[in-house]
């Protein structure tokens, strides 16, 4: 049943021009579900991209009508973009002779060979049930989900698992022999919470990215609602929101750690989606988390659920710790750790850590000021604060140049009332702050 704030028919819509929430009932058979998702995609105008970030399920998509306007020569090729052309380029432009030197000898049948070796290794992995129940079967699963996808949109199922990040990490690491190790961005993206109101708790949300993403991300905000048969877990409001039916959201903001390996048969799992599917609440997620502690990161993650009860997770490839804080708030900001032995892995010496750093504090002093009155306008203060020289609201000529990221959506959610506010970016480039929000109402029956 719809709680207050949902629309009186019980259809999810905006405000503004009443278009409905996507929703995508999940299929028990995993190659069902690819070919109802492709169907979907396919009748959205999406398209795939191995750096799509408007992505759905974790595959890159890009909205074809989006990249044709705006323009993005990689993008436009989708699939068809020869990767390790691309590659070459990014090695390029980062200096990095070796990683250069090992690509000029692959080409896109051994690419493609690699990414058939990559899967049967993750397909034939075992893990013990008793302790990872939650992701029995799950490879199988998203084998025949991929292959689904592949036959709908009629192109080499190999390609679209290079459109998982996942497994294009894993590849290019095997190509250039463990140099990506290296940090591959500084990091993006910020959570705000205020715990309580007089609308209940208050959510902000700031989204960055590059600029060349723009293309990408058009319609990159719009909600969709996932639908899991009862038996598979607990439906959830992907993309955006990031919230199950049980009232318990995870957000995630980007960190690089220079220092550590990566665990070496890691099977990469997607926590997010792990976390939304199997857990009522922060307690439980928790626990879900340090048991998956080696099968995910590294990011920041906040965790929050409908009790006020929540946390803030730090995370290395292979270490965590835990923020709790007893504050009316709680936050997180990209690329910095702040508990200690996270702030020592992450090298807190450095100027980027520094950089990011005067942004947790300028977040921080914020939030004691805003929080004696917390309300929706008091939350758009804060994410839209433009203080030098590491601001919330990140504009890109405003940016150092080792920072060149800058924000491309921003809303603000009142879990309670099921509404959110949304504002993107838009070509100029006009910066969501600028912007006039779109309401949103949900609800999931
Ligand atoms: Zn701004």
């Amino acid at each position: 049943m719809c709680m207050q704030g949902a629309p009186k028919n019980g259809e999810n819509k905006t405000k503004e021009d009443g278009k409905p929430m996507k929703i995508r009932k999940i299929q028990k058979k995993g190659y069902d579900n690819g070919v109802s998702l492709a169907r979907a995609w396919q009748a959205e105008g999406r398209m795939f991209y191995y750096e799509g970030e408007a992505n759905e399920a974790f595959y890159g998509l890009v909205d074809e009508e989006s990249v044709r306007r705006l323009g993005d020569d990689a993008a436009s090729q989708g699939v068809n973009l020869d990767l390790i052309e691309h590659w070459k380029k990014q090695a390029i432009r980062g200096k990095n002779k070796e990683a250069l030197q090992r690509l000029q000898s692959w080409n896109e049948k051994r690419l493609l060979d690699s990414v058939e070796e990559v899967h049967q290794e993750i397909l034939a992995r075992r893990f013990s049930e008793e302790k990872y129940p939650e992701i029995q079967g799950l490879a199988a699963y998203e084998d025949a989900e991929v292959r689904g996808i592949a036959d709908t949109f009629g192109i080499d199922y190999r390609r679209v698992l290079l459109c998982k990040e996942p497994y294009r990490r894993l590849i290019h690491l095997r190509i250039t022999e463990g140099w990506e190790s290296e940090p591959r961005q500084n990091g993006k993206c910020t959570t705000v919470i205020f715990k309580d109101s007089s609308v209940g708790p208050i959510i902000g949300r700031n989204l960055d990215s590059g600029i060349s993403a723009m293309a990408h991300l058009q319609k990159y905000g719009e909600p969709v609602l996932y639908q899991w048969p009862k038996e598979m877990g607990y439906s959830y409001i992907g993309q955006t929101l990031s919230i199950n039916s049980e009232g318990l959201m995870i957000h995630g903001s980007s960190i690089a750690y220079p220092k550590e390996p990566m665990p070496k048969d890691r099977y990469p799992v997607n926590i997010y989606n792990l976390v939304l599917r199997f857990c009522r609440n922060v307690t439980e997620a928790l626990e879900l988390m340090e048991r998956y502690n080696l099968f995910f990161g590294p990011s920041n993650m906040l965790v929050f659920d409908g009790t006020g009860n929540a946390a803030v997770i730090e995370k290395s490839k292979n270490t965590l710790a835990v923020r709790r804080t007893e504050e009316d708030w709680i936050f997180m900001t990209d690329g910095v750790a702040v508990e200690e032995k996270m702030a020592k892995l992450q090298g807190n010496e450095t100027i980027i850590y520094q950089f990011n750093l005067k942004r947790y504090r300028l977040i921080e002093k914020l939030l004691k000021e805003e929080v004696k009155k917390p309300s929706i306008e008091a939350m758009q203060r804060v994410m839209s604060n433009h203080t030098m020289p590491s601001p919330v609201c990140k504009h890109l000529d405003k940016m150092p140049s080792y920072y060149q990221l800058a924000n491309l959506y921003s809303f603000i959610f009142l879990p309670q009332k099921r509404l959110f506010y949304f504002r993107l970016m838009r070509p100029g480039p006009s910066y969501p702050c600028e912007e006039k929000p779109t309401e949103y109402s949900y609800c999931f029956e």
